[in-house]
């Protein structure tokens, strides 16, 4: 699934593509994947410029001169690709990065008035791109649950610390996955990140010192800065099916590198389960005591 760093490397792609350009038509060949009235999308999309683009957790809100907004959510396999004079695609990692568009993944294809299109490809279709008002996009729901950004300037990990130990009874994990304390973070960086502070994963928020909270804000927004900063799963660094997929895992420490040696201590990496999700960890390094 596309993570907070595959998402902002989608954002700033489109960023420099996309923003100033018109559209012009939009069809589509799934409803969910595009669930918006024919005369919203007539009034409100066909015709508008695109005026920004901005994340928000793992969701992208592009902003349109009409002050609608379309919001896109790629949930387990969706990716947006554009193809114009320039070329650029992020999101899943599969061969529709590079290959002939549309193909069979494609589930919403927005024109521009230069001839440049934007496909919206999602193999297993959770994805979807809703048009709404952009007054009300703070308000949906999806919104309304989440936590701060983590690498916000003004997220401290003091503000960190207090978010997490709202749930003192949880494990470390299954609160850095929770939306609601933090937006953004899924198993791969929640995974990274506890490694990064030595943390065994399962350890109870009360059993953590604030020295190690603070570790654990530091090695999350270290681990999702360098994913941003290596450019997440784009075309750039997908090679194809058979060749390195995706990459957004080349940098990862533990997270599927079981039975391969921790970088840190060469001890065997590890995969277990921990709030229900698969956990690694190396055995070592993230003993299971109180810190
Ligand atoms: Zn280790």
């Amino acid at each position: 699934m596309p993570e907070l760093p595959e998402v902002e490397t989608v954002r700033a792609g489109l960023s420099r593509l996309i923003v100033g350009r018109r559209l012009v038509a939009v069809t589509h060949d799934w409803n969910k994947s595009f669930p918006n009235a024919e005369a919203d999308v007539a009034r409100f999309l066909v015709g508008a410029e695109v005026v920004d683009i901005r994340r928000r957790a793992k969701v992208l809100i592009i902003e349109l001169s009409t002050e609608y907004s379309l919001v896109i959510h790629l949930k387990m396999t969706g990716q947006l690709v554009f193809r114009g004079e320039q070329h650029f695609g992020a999101g899943h990692p599969n061969d529709s990065l590079i290959g002939e568009l549309p193909d069979k993944s494609t589930r919403v294809i927005f024109e521009f008035k230069d001839g440049s299109r934007l496909y919206f490809n999602d193999q297993r279709k959770f994805g979807w791109v809703r048009l709404l008002p952009s007054s009300e996009v703070p308000n949906i729901d999806f919104f309304k649950k989440l936590g701060p950004e983590p690498l916000a300037a003004d997220f401290t990990w003091q503000q960190f610390r207090e978010r997490m130990q709202r749930r003192p009874g949880s494990s470390i994990k299954a609160v850095l996955l929770d939306q609601s304390v933090v937006a953004g973070v899924g198993n791969i960086y929640a995974d990274e990140s506890v490694w990064g502070a030595k943390i065994h994963p399962s350890t109870l928020v009360k059993n953590v010192s604030d020295a190690k909270i603070k570790l654990l804000f530091k090695a999350l927004q270290d681990v999702l800065q360098l994913s941003i900063d290596k450019g997440g799963s784009s075309d750039r660094n997908y090679v194809n099916a058979e060749g390195k997929k995706g990459s957004y895992l080349s940098f990862a420490q533990v997270f599927r590198r079981e039975g391969q040696p921790c970088p840190r201590c060469d001890t065997t990496i590890i995969k277990t389960r921990v709030a229900g999700r698969g956990t690694h960890l190396c055995p070592h390094c993230q003993r299971r005591r109180n810190t």
